[in-house]
């Protein structure tokens, strides 16, 4: 790969990339409706070589990168990740293995573990074994995971969980918390979907209404409050969708602020979604990490203010949220520029208010649901 040729002035003038997330690869044996990958991953078979995945860690640390985050797809297909969390534990990485559970074995969460792997977080789909296994498109998927949860935690991890929650499984947030206690859990993201990739094909089957959401934030409370009674150690953490939110979020801190995100094929991007965009991104095999960072047009687009149209330019809130998302914008507006429309500032929140009262009408039907897997991303592809 190549070096950079970068000068003294231009390597100090951008803040480092604290946090590389390697998405290993797209491949994974289950089918979420919700997944964030791209719709058309298919397309993208090839897989940065071990040797390409420790030079870029290499490369990123010495940038000043200190988490290291293992996703995908699911990051177990890759028979080489006990190699990559040695090398990325040897150059003083804090690591972190985000997967479905799937493909995980007693023996290989105690191998991880001699590797040197910090941190495991273990999706789940919902609490119920058939809304589990109806949603990640596998019969086996909810057994398994109760398996590996438990095992990660007898290993000595703190037991951290994820349920990305939406219209088919939000009613049952009593039951997703009731689970996470009955496993012992230390950590439970209730993280609403967002509506990138998939999850965005699949908008009117997943977004709640208003009142799904209240409800399950009032009963996520309510337990917080009932574990802080019982001096119970578990941390409940919601995250509702900025959908029914009037500021969006700022969006990964700032474009090329802190998030540095390579995907399988070596691609570099400034969040996991902003392959959409019409922009060109650089990838690995033909820069430094360095250069990418700092240098390229990709990473520079949407750095700072400068790029700002109105309302954002000379908006008191501008250092707060960055306009937020840009691909929330372009998804929206067509314009990657905009202001993101869940802003009520923003020209185009109408679209907002559109979307959600779409939510309030729409009467649920999951065999609507499109699943994420090859064939579909094959017949979008096909589509054009
Ligand atoms: S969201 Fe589901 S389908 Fe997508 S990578 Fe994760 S486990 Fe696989
Ligand atoms: S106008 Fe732009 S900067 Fe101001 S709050 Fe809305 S999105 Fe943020």
């Amino acid at each position: 790969m190549a070096t950079s040729g970068l000068n003294a002035n231009d390597k100090n003038s951008v803040s480092p990339p604290l946090w590389l997330l390697a998405e290993l690869t797209y491949r994974c044996p289950l089918q979420c409706p919700y997944c964030s990958n791209p719709l058309d991953f298919a397309r993208s078979q090839q897989e940065l070589t071990t040797e390409q995945w420790i030079e870029v860690f290499r490369q990123a640390r010495e940038l000043g990168a200190a988490q290291l985050g293992f996703s995908g797809g699911e990051p177990l297909v890759r028979q080489d990740l006990p190699e990559l969390v040695r090398a990325a534990r040897d150059l003083g990485y804090y690591t972190n293995l985000i997967t479905s559970g799937i493909g995980l074995t007693d023996d290989k969460i105690v191998l991880l573990s001699d590797m040197g792997l910090d941190h495991i977080q273990v999706s789940f789909q919902a609490a119920d074994e058939e809304v589990n296994n109806m949603l990640a498109g596998s019969k086996k998927a909810f057994a398994q995971k109760l398996a590996m949860a438990r095992a990660v935690k007898a290993q000595g991890y703190p037991m951290v969980l994820n349920f990305v929650t939406h219209r088919h499984n939000i009613d049952r947030i009593d039951r997703i918390i009731e689970l996470c206690i009955e496993l012992d859990a230390d950590y439970v993201e209730l993280a609403t979907c967002q509506f990138y990739g998939w999850a965005d094909l699949n908008k009117a089957e997943l977004l709640p209404t208003r009142e799904q959401l209240q409800r399950a934030e009032a009963v996520t409370q309510q337990w917080r409050e009932k574990l802080a009674q019982q001096n119970h150690p578990c941390k409940l953490i919601f995250v509702a969708p900025d959908y029914y939110d009037e500021r969006p979020k700022a969006c990964m801190s700032g474009w090329g602020s802190l998030f540095l995100d390579i995907t399988p094929d070596g691609t570099a991007l400034p969040c996991h979604s902003a392959r959409q965009l019409p922009i060109e991104f650089p990838n690995v095999k033909d820069h430094s990490i360095e250069h990418i960072w700092r240098v390229s047009g990709g990473f520079n687009h949407f750095r700072g203010h400068d790029w700002m149209p109105e309302p954002c330019r000379s908006c008191d809130e501008k250092e707060k949220d960055y306009g937020g998302c840009r691909c929330q914008a372009y998804m929206l507006t067509g314009d990657a520029a905009n202001a993101d429309p869940v802003c009520s500032k923003s020209p185009h929140h109408d679209l907002i208010l559109d979307i959600r009262a779409q939510a309030q009408r729409t009467i649920s039907d999951p065999s609507r649901l499109v699943y994420r897997n090859e064939k579909a991303s094959q017949a979008i592809i096909a589509r054009g």
